[in-house]
């Protein structure tokens, strides 16, 4: 297809802002929703919150000031009254709405002083002729400055018309990866910009309507081709084979202070084979909370080093980094390897020596922040690459680290960590550029943490639990409210709540983390926590990942009914990590919507992450995606993982098949869907 005709320069910039740079581009650009001006709705029918088209003779027009002036026009069809209401007008717009003046206006119904009306209606005068009424659903687009409703319309219309002088090649017509009952491309297209009169305006909304899920197929589709395609180049690149001649890993594991579970044992197995060949891994370990991935990691990190070179663990913060480092630390002391931190917060000079040790290849294991693949970071031969609780980086940053390797020539492997449980399906999609290890089994002794739910006016019992559980000697966390504004909100209201619960509870120790804290005053907390000088720590959701506090085994949770299930589920996991019975009690202030009941119903009712994730996938809360925010699958312009995840075995069929018979096509379908940084894993 061509460029776009008529367009000037200008234009095009403010279209290029919604990835529109080809005709084609603009039949990708699908409406937001639809507006349903093919009808006139007389008015004694008209419901409040219905956006609907109305015709009216003007009985009365005039300038009042309730509060601020405004212009009030009543309309009437004989079988209703309707006030028009606007804040903004002119001199001329009040003339012509003069009693008498038909019109046909549009907008929002809603319940007024005066009965219904609409505020600001989209209208138009009907000067004697019949006017016509649309024929098909009015299509709303996304907007951008400067590129009115109106001139997308016309546009998308156009490519529409040049859609049929020479149409997109289909990929998928005919094809019997397609699922039954989905249409052609072509038919999709022009479905979604032009639906008639009779589509089905909820089915639409909802983005499940044969045309949306056509096109979602086929995005899927090259989302995944992609990703396998990104695979497949990874692999061809050579590795180090991790040879571990003293069998330094094996010591590592034997070392240990306890047993490793057959599922940690299966998974290092897995990794193992791996990274003893001469192709670069791709793992993503995938395990509940509290199931033991670092020591996994660890041992990944015990080859490279017993195989001369070097391992860099990622964590997504400071307090987890620096508790990975103790763990190594510990870990390896008996085998003579020093491990080295590198984080934004540490004093020049620790940060200088340990810069060397690490491009001067004295230190073979490092544990880091993000500040690993910052500039001016250099590994003499890093060969494994372990990024913790992937879902908080972005694919980039994970691509990032990979790169410092380059200098050797080889790529790193990669072993990457999530307790985000994705249900399988959906894993086998948004990381199908990875194998996949699950740690589907907790280390022995845990008891299964108990989950209540309170209500805010009972704080008062909740606090009482708290003294109970100092006094036996074990420790407790208190999650102050998720409040969305901003950091600096969040840190007071910690520091609120911290000072209220010192003042409520003489004789426990107090602590207090939030993110606004210096990372030295914030590490202080924590290890005071850990060493059990502190007894209840009030925190904000930093606390969410990873941390380790085997003595913590009880966890208060504020305005739980505000929190997601993947992120209340990640919080629980701080407690139950002894042998000692934990409890995590779940406030909320009432009243709860239907949403957060079903939610902290859920949450009461299992710990099993996967249990979890598959009734999240069903309940679907707004804006929880499961970690998958940070995959390019986060990008999607039509398909949407949870709602389409129905498609997805197909999808994967699909893909193999293309990989097998068509490679030609690939590369123009994933051109079609993909951005280029994303189709080729460049980093940016
Ligand atoms: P996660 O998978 O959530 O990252 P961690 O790696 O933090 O879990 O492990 C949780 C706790 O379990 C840690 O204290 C760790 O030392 C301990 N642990 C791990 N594996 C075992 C095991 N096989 N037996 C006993 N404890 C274990
Ligand atoms: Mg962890």
């Amino acid at each position: 297809m061509t460029a776009l005709r008529g367009v000037g320069a200008a234009l095009a910039q403010k279209l290029a802002r919604l990835n529109v740079a080809r005709v084609a581009d603009l039949l990708f650009l699908l409406p937001l929703r639809y507006e349903d001006r093919t009808r006139v709705t007389a008015i004694g029918a008209l419901l409040p919150g219905v956006r609907a088209a109305v015709e009216g003779e003007v009985q009365l027009t005039e300038v009042a000031y309730r509060g601020r002036r405004q212009l009030l026009c009543r309309i009437s069809d004989g079988s209703g009254m309707l006030t028009l209401r606007f804040f903004y007008f002119s001199g001329s717009q009040q003339s012509n709405l003069a009693r008498g003046t038909r019109l046909r206006c549009f907008g929002e119904v809603r319940r007024g002083p005066l009965g219904l009306e609409i505020v600001h209606p989209e209208y138009r005068r009907l000067l004697g002729e019949q006017a016509p009424l649309e024929e098909s659903l009015t299509p709303i687009y996304p907007l951008t400055e400067g590129v009115p409703q109106g001139r997308l319309r016309a546009l998308v219309a156009e490519a529409l018309r040049e859609l049929e002088r020479s149409p997109l090649t289909d990929y998928l017509a005919g094809s019997a990866q397609l699922p039954q009952g989905l249409p052609t491309l072509a038919q999709a297209l022009s479905y979604l910009h032009r639906p008639p009169r009779e589509a089905q305006l909820e089915e639409l909304a909802a983005g499940r309507h044969p045309a949306q899920q056509r096109l979602a197929f086929e995005e899927l589709l090259a989302h995944h081709l992609t990703l396998k395609l990104r695979k497949r180049s990874l692999t061809k690149d050579p590795a180090f084979a991790l040879a571990d001649p003293d069998g330094l890993a094996q010591r590592f594991v034997a070392a240990l202070p306890f047993v490793m579970t057959g599922a940690q044992a299966r998974t290092l197995a897995e990794a193992e084979r791996d990274l003893g060949g001469g192709a670069p891994m791709s793992r993503l370990v995938q395990g509940d909370v509290g199931c033991g991935k670092t020591v996994v990691a660890a041992a990944a990190a015990a080859r490279a080093a017993g195989s001369g070179l070097q391992a860099a663990l990622m964590a997504p913060t400071e307090l987890l980094a620096e508790q990975h480092w103790r763990n190594f630390s510990q870990w390896f002391r008996p085998l003579s390897q020093t491990v080295a931190l590198l984080s934004g917060s540490q004093p020049a000079r620790t940060r200088r020596s340990a810069l060397e040790a690490i491009a001067s290849g004295e230190v073979r294991i490092v544990v880091g922040t993000h500040a690993l693949f910052q500039e001016g970071i250099e590994f003499k031969n890093l060969a494994l690459v372990i990024v913790d609780e992937q879902h908080r980086f972005g694919v980039q940053q994970r691509l990032k680290l990979q790169e410092k390797g380059h200098k050797t020539g080889r790529v790193p492997h990669q072993l990457i960590m999530t307790a985000t449980p994705i249900p399988r399906t959906l894993a086998m999609t948004a990381y199908a550029d990875l194998d996949i290890s699950v740690i589907d089994e907790l280390p022995p002794g845990r008891t299964p943490v108990q989950t209540v739910v309170i209500p805010e006016q009972r704080r008062a019992e909740v606090v009482e639990r708290i003294v109970q559980a100092c006094r036996a000697g074990r420790q407790a966390y208190w999650v102050c409210p998720l409040i969305e504004e901003s950091d600096e909100l969040r840190a007071q209201a910690a520091e609120e709540t911290a000072a209220s619960l010192t003042a409520a509870l003489p004789g426990v120790r107090v602590g207090l983390v939030h993110g606004r804290m210096p990372p030295a005053a914030k590490d202080a907390a924590m290890l005071a926590f850990k060493a059990g000088k502190i007894q209840l720590l009030v925190a904000t959701t930093v606390i969410e990942v990873g941390v380790d506090v085997p003595n913590a085994t009880l966890m208060m949770i504020e305005n739980a009914e505000r929190m997601g299930l993947a992120q209340l589920h990640q919080l629980r996991g701080r407690v139950g990590r002894g042998t000692e019975a934990s409890t995590c009690v779940l406030l909320y202030r009432a009243p709860l919507s239907p949403l957060a009941r079903e939610r902290l119903k859920v949450i009461r009712e299992t710990n099993d992450g996967f249990e979890i994730a598959r009734r999240d996938l069903a309940l679907r809360g707004p804006g929880e995606l499961l970690g998958t925010r940070q995959t390019g699958l986060a990008q999607l312009r039509v398909a949407d993982l949870m709602r389409d995840a129905a498609l997805l075995p197909r999808v994967q069929e699909a893909a193999d098949k293309f990989l097998e018979r068509d490679p030609d096509a690939i590369a123009a379908l994933t051109a079609r869907w993909v951005g280029e940084g994303e189709r080729y894993g460049r980093v940016g």
